[in-house]
């Protein structure tokens, strides 16, 4: 047997990351970050980046928000993990609840706190198959979930989906913002589960008739709703909640992302009574050693208030205005966006990689949209001011090639 010890002597950096941290993608873009600070990343060289991914919607209060930071620190003075979740009492566990309790509707309650949004996915199919006995779930073509074998399994695009077969049976997948898809729901179905703004579709926002009759369904066949707001929450389309522009409410709702203020969490969402079905029958309906970690809870708290307390969320409006004024040029076929995230389309993948490319280069950071590659993302932080969009926006189109 060898071992791989000294693999890494006379290796730079750059190398040892190539060989020995896992990659997923043939070419990562591989910059080294030694800060990041608001919305910029900077390399050890000092070259600052403008963030304007948001490390993919995570970073709704900017990077190390010294709330969030002071937070962290507070709690690493007291404790970290010291038992699986949920127990015994936390107070970042007990204490985040309550505030994002308080920031929900009443039947959105109890709160499962989770490792990742994939594994929040998890755990709502769960949760949907154990408290109405059934087992079909119908979910929506190019929807992102996560990507972990159940979550994959709904996820709505046949080619990332396919090479991982089997996976879950009873899953239907139906077109996404059509009337006649609804008919799919039935007594069958344990849940319907959506996101409320289908993010990496390159933005696409249902009609709010469509939602309101996606409710109804579920109302009227005794399906579960499962809204998936890890992407769309925490003030990204303008309000704190995506569900806020429909008038709906999930019977289950996903958070991820920005929940943790840049701390690793998930959570899966719904009213106490049904949460509990995971008490009994058998027990421990869902385990996890780290969900909830107290510094991630800390953290989320700390960035939920910043949050509230700023005015950033009620000015996602006008910036997002401002982007569409000035992301205008004729290789830019269309701009869709709800608030803060936003889509920027090209003619193809080609033409998209090289303006991203063209954008690194020149210190600005940005991405494509997994089910719409030919689409620029653009999901900033939100305190990013009306100087920073228009620098952006500069960069953006002296990128463009054509
Ligand atoms: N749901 C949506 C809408 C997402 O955008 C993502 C991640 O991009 C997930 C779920 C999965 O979250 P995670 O990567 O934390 O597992």
């Amino acid at each position: 047997m060898s071992f791989n010890s000294n693999n890494s002597k006379g290796m730079d950096l750059r190398q040892m990351f190539l060989r020995h941290v896992a990659q997923t993608s043939p070419s990562p873009l591989g910059i080294e970050i030694a800060r990041a600070e608001g919305i910029h990343l900077y390399e050890p060289s000092g070259k600052a980046y403008m963030d304007l991914i948001g490390g993919i919607s995570v970073c709704n209060t900017g990077h190390r928000h010294p709330r969030v930071v002071q937070a962290i620190k507070d709690q690493a003075d007291r404790y970290l993990h010291v038992l699986v979740y949920g127990e015994l009492i936390q107070s970042p566990q007990v204490r985040y609840a309550t505030l994002l309790a308080a920031n929900l509707p009443a039947s959105l309650n109890s709160i499962y706190f989770t490792n990742s949004g994939a594994e929040a996915t998890e755990g709502a199919m769960k949760l949907a198959k154990r408290a109405t006995g059934r087992t079909e779930i119908v979910a929506f073509r190019q929807s992102y979930h996560g990507s972990t074998q159940g979550a994959l399994s709904v996820m709505g695009d046949e080619y990332w989906r396919n090479a991982y077969r089997p996976l879950l049976p009873g899953v239907r997948h139906v077109e996404y913002n059509v009337m006649d898809s609804l008919e799919w729901i039935t007594d069958r179905t344990a849940c319907v589960i959506a996101e409320t703004v289908q993010a990496e579709r390159g933005v696409y926002a249902p009609a709010r008739e469509w939602m309101k009759a996606l409710r109804q369904r579920c109302e009227e066949t005794g399906a579960l709703l499962v809204l998936d707001e890890i992407q769309a929450g925490f003030g990204r389309t303008g309000r704190l909640w995506g569900f806020d522009h429909y008038d709906i409410v999930p019977d289950i709702l996903l958070l991820g992302k920005a929940l943790g203020g840049g701390m690793p969490m998930g959570a899966f969402i719904a009213d106490r009574q049904l949460m509990w079905t995971l008490t009994g029958d058998p027990v421990l309906g869902h385990i996890t050693t780290f969900g909830g970690h107290p510094i991630s809870c800390a953290a989320g708290q700390a960035s939920l208030e910043v949050l509230l307390e700023e005015k950033w969320i009620s000015e996602v409006a006008a910036k997002e205005a401002l982007f569409r004024q000035l992301l205008v040029h004729p290789s830019i076929r269309q701009l869709r966006s709800c608030g803060l995230l936003m889509a920027v389309e090209f003619d193809s993948f080609e033409i998209n990689k090289q303006v991203i490319d063209n954008c690194i280069e020149k210190g600005l950071l940005t991405d494509w949209y997994l089910f719409a590659p030919q689409c620029m993302r653009i999901a900033p932080p939100l305190l990013i001011t009306e100087e920073e969009i228009r620098q952006a926006c500069e960069i953006i189109l002296s990128s463009l090639t054509h």
